[in-house]
């Protein structure tokens, strides 16, 4: 056991940052035993038992309910069914506790040495959300044992052993971080391990799975198993091999140490889970659409998620925000600095998907100007700081789309990473070129390689490395662009970069790959206004043209100058509009009135772009060039 986490206060004022906990897997003391009946994976159920050493006495056992990575309380409690108790051979009673419904309360009787749980867990078919959304179909399962375990209130989760069985439908091949133990004619068996890396080791699992070595013979693996609902979407073109290997030696030559023994990426390629990634120590549950290998928009859309979520191994996972290093699955965790767990990865993740060759120069540059113009049309800039999003991160994750201009989204994820970008800029300015933020993170989340080890940190220690790099007024610099209200985007990094923010009549391929990843047409920058296919109206950009015309979101686009809408129809629309004086004329279905709205807009079609500024060094193709060897 190892008890550090509790005192992780108190180490921190007296010793600065320590390393808190190996969470390697441990020799098999008195391990829970979770066994794990996957076997009906396809009709959207997880059967699972725990033995659970226990004393008699009254027992309190949680449900995991603060995810790591996810940001708030989303342990998906509402799916678990069937729960019951046994110790000794008898029913154990249990009830919820009505202010925490997280919390069972039971009485261990005397003579029982353990609880016996019968649980199940319903798996949810809706796409939206994280681990607690999507995650199966009938050809694959993503198993995030969160979801089907209960441990004891008042213990660590580095400090108490859970040993996992797993039974799969039968010719099913599976991928884990896991350690694996042996196998028996019951299933496969995994090495005892802390809860805390049973929780950080997530498992897929499919009738089409393939796992490719990215680093042959190295002594650390990094492996990316993808599992796929066809045996076609588990293609991979040599280029893109190429690539995946290339990003697992940049990754490691920007950081300068590696906190895994090795690196498993978790890609599963569905249309019928959700898409995000989930970071861990030594893994990370990447989720897109079945396609994304075979097509090039959906290729270029998501090639960030991949670089994204292994730059968390070391920022998110090894170096982690103090308030964020919570002891357990209960404990409410503070998320401020999640623009630096979340910005600075970001930031990061775009640029090695560049230096690794998943974007070309020309992608990376489409894409910044895509996020520095998105950025720049936010109404809400003007009421609420970015430090406003990070705090109520758990909320706008789930807000609706409509809205989203004025409200601001989760956007200390792109917003961070413009601001890094700047903090990049500055450093390779104030060192004539010497120094970078490359320096920042190899003294920041470098040190010795080894096992998965949580060293937290506070704003002041982030402060005090990159004055270490390059002195300077930092705590002003993120004062204003974090916590003070600024109604235009930070576009320093872009500028001072040797680049401008402009506008032009075509989209970007990179403006084309978000739409067919979105699904999604945005004339944001023309008409300030967004559509989802159905011409459902997603978004308006408050003061610009559709909404001075009295357009609406949750409103629906049903005709373009008296045609039935379509994308391209309104592409000409705007076109034909351009310079003259006659209205562009939309009906809109409203509820159940029809509505024509005028929008008097003469401007053409507006996307935006970076443009060459001749007179200052251009420092984002040095960002973007490879460093490994
Ligand atoms: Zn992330």
């Amino acid at each position: 056991m190892c008890p550090i986490h509790r005192t992780l206060n108190i180490i921190l004022l007296a010793a600065g940052l320590i390393c808190l906990a190996t969470n390697g897997a441990r020799a098999a003391g008195n391990p829970t035993v979770l066994k794990v009946d996957a076997r009906d994976a396809r009709r959207r159920v997880l059967h699972a038992t725990l033995h659970l050493p226990a004393q008699p006495g009254p027992l309190t056992l949680l449900y995991p309910k603060w995810m790591p990575g996810e940001h708030g309380p989303t342990g998906p409690i509402s799916d678990l069914v069937g729960l019951k108790m046994t110790a000794a051979g008898q029913p154990v009673a249990w009830q919820r506790d009505p202010l925490d419904n997280y919390a069972f309360h039971l009485e261990v009787p005397p003579g029982a040495d353990a609880v016996d749980v019968t649980l199940n867990f319903l798996l949810p078919s809706d796409p939206k959300g994280f681990t607690a959304a999507a995650s199966s179909s009938a050809n694959l399962v993503v198993i995030s044992w969160n979801t089907l375990l209960l441990y004891p209130k008042g213990v660590a989760a580095n400090a108490v052993d859970f040993a996992v069985r797993l039974q799969l439908p039968a010719g099913w091949k599976f991928a884990s971080a896991l350690p694996r133990a042996n196998d028996s004619a019951n299933g496969m068996e995994f090495a005892p391990v802390t809860l805390e890396t049973l929780i950080d080791s997530p498992l897929i699992a499919g009738a089409y799975l393939r796992t490719f070595d990215l680093s042959p013979g190295a002594p650390r693996p990094h492996r990316l198993n993808v599992v796929a609902d066809s045996a076609a979407a588990l293609e991979m073109r040599p280029a893109d091999l190429e690539h995946f290997s290339r990003l697992v030696i940049e990754e490691p030559a920007l950081f300068g140490a590696q906190h895994y023994r090795k690196y498993d990426f978790l890609l599963t390629l569905s249309d019928q889970v959700a898409h995000f990634g989930l970071e861990h120590h030594e893994s990370s549950d990447n989720r897109t659409p079945e396609r994304m290998l075979m097509d090039e928009a959906l290729r270029k859309g998501w090639a960030g998620l991949l670089p994204h979520e292994m730059v968390h191994s070391w920022n998110g996972k090894y170096r982690r925000p103090a308030d964020m290093a919570t002891p357990d699955y209960h404990q409410p965790m503070k998320i401020e600095l999640l623009w630096v767990y979340e910005g600075l990865t970001t930031y990061l993740g775009e640029v090695l998907t560049a230096r690794c060759g998943l974007w070309s120069v020309t992608n990376y540059l489409e894409h910044l100007a895509l996020v520095a113009a998105q950025l720049d049309h936010q109404r809400g800039r003007d009421w609420r700081p970015l430090a406003d999003t990070t705090v109520a991160a758990h909320l706008l994750y789930y807000a609706r789309p409509q809205g989203t201009a004025w409200r601001r989204s989760v956007d200390f994820y792109p917003e961070g990473e413009l601001i890094w970008l700047e903090a990049d800029v500055t450093l390779r300015e104030r060192t004539q070129g010497r120094r970078s933020l490359d320096d920042f993170c190899q003294r920041f989340f470098g040190g010795e390689s080894g096992p998965p080890c949580v060293v937290p940190y506070t704003l002041d220690d982030v402060l005090k490395t990159l004055n270490e790099i390059a002195p300077f007024d930092w705590r002003g610099f993120f004062q204003q662009r974090i916590y003070s209200v600024n109604p235009r985007a930070p576009l320093g990094g872009i500028e001072r970069g040797g680049w401008r923010l402009a506008y032009r009549d075509t989209p970007s391929e990179m403006l084309k790959a978000f739409e067919t990843v979105k699904k999604v047409t945005d004339f944001s920058f023309s008409l300030g206004l967004s559509l989802a296919e159905d011409g459902g109206i997603l978004d308006i950009i408050p003061g610009l043209p559709a909404d001075r015309a009295g357009v609406g979101p949750g409103m629906k686009l049903l005709a373009v100058n008296q045609r039935r809408w379509k994308p391209e129809l309104l592409r000409t629309a705007i076109k034909d509009a351009e310079g003259g004086a006659t209205p562009i004329e939309l009906l809109v279905e409203n509820g159940d009135v029809f509505q024509t709205c005028r929008l008097d807009y003469h401007g053409g079609e507006r996307y935006p772009c970076l443009e060459r500024d001749a007179g200052k060094p251009d420092l984002l193709a040095e960002i973007i060039k490879p460093r490994a060897r």
